[in-house]
């Protein structure tokens, strides 16, 4: 099983030998021996040096084109499981299951994206007799439409976007009158949507019947499921979501909030937390809340409450049953090791911190490095002909690229993610612009200049900005 380290750069060769050498870990962890990281890219890295803290061994599965991949090089044992497209790799179950089986692993982490919030896959791997590491697979299954999720969350108490009940159905004249109550504008959104797709705003009746039939054939096309259900609209609110843990044992703690509002189509662009404006009275309050729901379904292991927020009130949108990209930020305000967390609830441990415990220092912001043109956002894959990463206090880079690396057109442009922590907002933001002067990408594009706008964005620096702001400010809308 063990494949030949034959990657491109000497010096990360030389850095897989010396992770064979290094003994590392602490006896904390008894059930998760071996653990199968089903994923790529940053993310399966921060995932492998979190195994290799808790002594855990690890095996990373990997497609044709990801042999050079870090954590490729650096786990203890790697498994090719298929071609480069996802469809025959990283979202092939039974490729997966295999490399656990062949490998006598324990446990199966799934990072983000790809299987992670896939029900069946969950089911899968728990029927295989391996440890799938997040919540049960009827946790996921439930909050995986959006439309279950809203449901539940209701009962729980917990608001929601203003919108329809359910699934608004075939009648174009029902969904009319749905639509005219709520007010416009509204949303039209795909109940199994995700990465920001599937969703489409609708401005008056006159457009509505077009983008019902156009988000129902998209939603089909990429989710395999034509259920859509609508909601109001908001015209300026900020997404702000909330981090949670939960142990096997009921116990639930919630790590305050991230504010995610600078996106292009609806995606996140630059995270922070906490949130400005979002006082200890309202995180205390709305953290309860999340406590309590995730208490009442039997949540089990990492995940996120993701809310829009306007005019002092929060709306529920979806939750997010995995690691999220953005959990750095939480894990600089409150030093907790979130995917240490994940590793230890999946080994049957009780949580490590009470609620008491959990203190919030400073602010933390996260730029997500893009391989992509700055202007017109289209991917640049390719070899990264140099690289250099910047550092100093409260600075924390989490990427897979070295020198020489070839980033493959294949996947996520997401290379990096940058991230600064200081006392104070102003600090951190005076920390990132100064990270970000030192960090050094070539051969390929990349947002960095992008990112560098924002941070000198007088709006931006005063806080607050709505979901919308960013693709205003680039002249999108
Ligand atoms: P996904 O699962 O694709 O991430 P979400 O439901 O989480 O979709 O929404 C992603 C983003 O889309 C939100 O952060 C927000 O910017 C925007 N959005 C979603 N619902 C609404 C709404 N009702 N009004 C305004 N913006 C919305």
């Amino acid at each position: 099983m063990r494949h030949s380290r034959a990657g491109g750069n000497p010096v990360i060769q030389w850095v897989a030998r010396r992770a064979t050498q290094y003994s590392t870990g602490f006896p904390e962890i008894t059930m998760l021996e071996k653990v199968v990281i089903a994923n790529r890219g940053e993310i399966a890295l921060r995932i492998l040096r979190s195994c290799r803290e808790l002594g855990i061994r690890t095996v990373a599965v990997f497609s044709e084109v990801d042999r050079e991949q870090k954590h490729v090089l650096l786990a203890d044992e790697a498994v090719c499981i298929g071609p480069a497209p996802s469809a025959g790799s990283y979202l092939n179950i039974p490729a997966v299951i295999s490399a656990a089986e062949v490998t006598d692993a324990a446990a199966i982490h799934p990072g983000y994206g790809f299987l992670a919030e896939n029900a069946d896959f969950a089911e899968r791997v728990e029927e295989s007799g391996f440890v799938f590491i997040g919540p049960r697979a009827d946790t996921i299954r439930l909050m995986g439409s959006k439309i279950s999720a809203r449901e539940q969350m209701r009962k729980f108490g917990v608001s929601c976007v203003p919108g329809s009940d359910g699934d608004i159905g075939d009648d174009i004249d029902e969904i009319g009158r749905v639509a005219r109550e709520l007010g416009y504008p509204v949303i039209i959104k795909a109940a199994a949507g995700g990465g920001g797709r599937g969703m489409r705003i609708v401005r008056g009746e006159a457009t509505l019947r077009n983008a019902v039939a156009v988000t129902r054939a998209e939603a089909a096309a990429a989710f395999g499921d034509d259920t859509l259900y609508m909601e109001k609209f908001l015209e300026r609110p900020r997404h702000i979501e909330i981090q949670i843990l939960a142990d096997e044992a009921g116990n639930v703690i919630h790590l305050g909030e991230r504010d995610c509002s600078m996106q292009r189509r609806h995606q996140k662009v630059m995270e922070e937390a906490p949130a400005v404006g979002i006082t200890d009275k309202i995180r205390d309050k709305i953290g309860r809340t999340c406590v309590h729901a995730c208490k009442s379904m039997g949540y089990r292991g990492a995940g996120t409450m993701e809310f829009l927020y306007e005019d002092g009130e929060f709306y529920f949108i979806e939750m997010n049953t995995r690691i999220q990209v953005e959990h750095p930020v939480t894990e600089m305000v409150t030093g907790v090791d979130i995917v240490k967390e994940q590793l230890r609830i999946a080994d049957g441990e009780a949580l490590s911190y009470r609620q008491d415990d959990i203190r919030f220092r400073g602010h933390a912001l996260e730029c997500r490095i893009q391989a992509e043109d700055p202007d017109t956002f289209m991917p640049s894959p390719g070899r990264v002909s140099h690289f250099h990463q910047p550092g100093g206090p409260g600075v924390r880079v989490e990427t897979h690229i070295y020198d020489g690396y070839s980033i493959p057109p294949h996947y996520d442009s997401m290379i990096a993610k940058l991230i600064a922590h200081a006392e104070t907002r102003d600090l951190a933001l005076a920390r990132m612009s100064t990270a970000l002067s030192e960090l050094v990408i070539e051969g390929i594009k990349t947002n960095i200049p992008l990112q560098q706008r924002l941070l000198d964005d007088a709006a931006f620096v005063a806080g607050g900005t709505d979901i919308h702001y960013l693709e205003n400010k680039l002249g999108l809308k």
